[in-house]
C-alpha cells in the first residue's frame, strides 16, 4: 500500500511516579514507530511543572543522547505522521499550553473534520494558533471553557468537535486518555510496575513490560493519578465504528484489537482471498510487510508455496520520499527489490494489502516481470477503495478504483489479473461486525461527515 493517502499517529502515556516515566516512554514510541516517523516527542510531569522534548524524525533521533535519570510521576509521548497540518517541528507533538486550569500537555491520534470552521470562529474572536495541527483547536476550546473543573472543560470542549480521536492529556498530577464515542481510533490500557500504561496499541505495552488491562470504551475518559484509575463516561458510547484499516494496514502484526491478533486476521483476509479469487499459479509472494501476513495466508489456502519474492530495504526513511511523481518512482526502486532466483520462470501471485493511487502496483508489476516472471496475479486483500477516509486528508481523486474499473487497472498495472477481496470476507476476518466497523473508504458510509451539523 502507498503510505501517502492514509495516516496515523502513535500515543504512550505511562503514570508510574520515580525515574522510569520518561525512559518507558521513549521506549514505547520506539514500539509505535510504524505509526508516524516525522516528528516524536515526550511531555513528562516534574515537581508540579510540565516539561517537554520534541524534534522531527525518529524516536531514536530526537532522543539520542538524552538523560534519561528524571524524576517525574507520568509522561506522554506521541509520533507524528501529518494527517492535517505541515510536517515541521511547531506541529510535532505533545502541545504544551497553560490555561486557568493549569499548566498541560495534549498528545493525539485521529482527525476532527470540524477543526477549520472551529478554527476560524476562534479566529474572528481573536484566538492566535501557533501551529497548524487540529490538536490546538481543542486546547482552545479547553482553556475558553467556562469552568475551571478539567472534566468538565474537556465535556464542553470535546463535545464541540467532531471526529476520531484517541487523546491522552497530562496535568501535573493526572494523565487522562480519551477516546471518541465511535471508539474509531484504537486505545488500549495496562499495566506497568504498579503504575499504569495505555497506549494505541498492544505492541507497545508488550515491549514495555506492560501487562494488557482492557481498551479504553468508546466514549470513556480514563483518569490516572495518585488515585489509581478511574472511569469517567464524557460521553454516551455512539454507534460503534472502529476503523478496519487498523487490521488491514496500520496496525503492528502482534497487536490486538477487539481480541484478534492483528498477524491473524490479516492472515485470514489471504485465505478468504484465495478462496474468493484462486490463481493458477507457482508460488505467493507479498509486498513487505504489511502484506506478508495476507500473502501466508493465501499461499496456505490455496496450497501453493509463500516465497519471500520481493526484500524491503530496511533502512530508509519514509520521510525520504516526497509526495512528486519523480521522487515516487526512485522510491519504490529504493524500497523494494526482487529476488530474481525466486521469482524467474514462475506464475507469481503478488499479494498487496490495498490499492491505492495504483502507481506503486505497477512498479512492482514490472519490477516482477523484469527480474523474469512469467506471469504476475494481482491480488488485493480488501476491496476496492472508491471513497477517501473521511477523517483524513480528502484524497478521492487520486483514488485508482474511483477512476477504473478493475479491468482497465489491471491493464494499467500490467498484472496478468487482478482481483480483491469481498467487503463481506473482509469483516469476516475480524470479530466484529460490519455494523461496528467503519467501512467508510470502501462504502462511503463514513461514520462523521464534514458537513454534519
Ligand atoms: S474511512 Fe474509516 S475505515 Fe477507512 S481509513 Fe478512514 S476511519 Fe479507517
Amino acid at each position: 500500500m502507498n503510505r501517502l493517502i492514509y495516516e496515523e499517529c502513535g500515543v504512550f502515556g505511562i503514570w508510574l511516579p520515580g525515574r522510569e516515566a520518561v525512559s518507558t516512554a521513549v521506549m514505547g514510541l520506539i514500539a509505535l514507530q510504524h505509526r508516524g516517523q516525522e516528528s516524536a516527542g515526550i511531555s513528562w510531569s516534574q515537581q508540579g511543572e510540565l516539561i517537554d522534548k520534541r524534534g522531527m524524525g525518529l524516536v531514536e533521533d530526537v532522543f539520542r543522547g538524552f538523560d534519561y535519570s528524571i524524576e517525574a510521576c507520568a509522561a506522554i509521548g506521541h509520533v507524528r505522521y501529518s494527517t492535517m497540518g505541515k510536517s515541521s517541528l511547531i506541529n510535532a507533538q505533545p502541545l504544551t499550553f497553560s490555561s486557568r486550569m493549569g499548566p498541560m500537555a495534549l498528545a493525539h491520534n485521529g482527525n476532527l473534520v470540524n477543526a477549520p470552521e472551529i478554527r476560524t470562529q476562534l479566529e474572528q474572536q481573536g484566538s492566535i494558533f501557533q501551529t497548524s495541527s487540529d490538536i490546538e483547536v481543542v486546547a482552545h476550546l479547553l482553556a475558553r471553557s467556562t469552568t475551571t473543573d478539567l472534566d468538565g472543560a474537556l465535556v464542553s470542549a470535546l463535545g464541540q468537535v467532531r471526529g476520531a480521536y484517541a487523546l491522552l492529556i497530562l496535568t501535573p498530577h493526572r494523565l487522562l486518555a480519551v477516546r471518541d464515542p465511535h471508539g474509531i481510533r484504537p486505545l488500549v490500557l495496562g499495566k506497568f510496575r504498579g503504575g499504569w500504561v495505555a497506549a494505541s496499541e498492544t505492541c507497545a505495552l508488550d515491549t514495555v513490560g506492560g501487562e494488557f488491562v482492557r481498551e479504553v470504551e468508546p466514549g470513556e475518559m480514563v483518569s490516572l493519578s495518585s488515585r489509581g484509575l478511574e472511569s469517567i463516561p464524557l460521553f454516551p458510547p455512539r454507534k460503534q465504528a472502529f476503523c478496519i484499516f487498523e487490521y488491514i494496514y496500520f496496525a503492528r502484526p502482534d497487536s490486538v484489537f477487539n481480541g484478534r491478533n492483528v498477524h491473524n486476521v490479516r492472515r485470514e483476509l489471504g485465505r478468504a482471498l484465495a478462496r474468493e479469487a484462486p490463481a493458477e499459479a507457482d508460488i505467493v509472494t507479498g509486498v513487505p510487510d504489511s502484506s506478508l501476513s495476507a500473502a501466508a495466508g493465501y499461499a496456505e489456502a490455496a496450497g501453493l508455496p509463500y516465497e519471500t519474492g520481493l526484500i524491503r530495504n530496511r533502512y530508509l526513511g519514509r520521510t525520504f520520499i516526497r509526495p512528486c511523481q519523480q521522487q515516487r518512482d526512485l522510491g519504490v526502486a529504493l524500497k523494494l527489490n526482487p529476488i530474481r532466483g525466486v521469482v524467474e520462470g514462475k506464475r507469481v501471485v503478488l499479494v498487496d494489502d490495498s490499492l491505492i493511487r495504483g502507481t506503486t502496483s505497477l512498479r512492482i508489476v514490472q519490477m516482477l516481470k523484469d527480474a523474469g516472471a512469467k506471469e504476475v496475479h494481482l491480488r488485493i486483500a480488501s476491496p476496492p477503495i472508491t471513497f477517501g477516509c473521511g477523517l483524513g486528508i480528502d484524497t478521492k481523486d487520486e483514488l485508482i478504483a474511483a477512476r477504473m474499473s478493475s479491468r482497465e487497472i489491471q491493464e494499467y498495472v500490467g498484472a496478468s489479473s487482478l482481483e480483491y477481496l469481498s467487503p463481506e470476507g473482509m469483516v469476516a476476518a475480524t470479530d466484529f461486525k460490519d455494523c461496528e466497523l467503519c467501512l467508510g473508504c470502501f462504502q462511503g458510509n463514513h461514520p462523521i461527515r464534514r458537513q454534519e451539523g
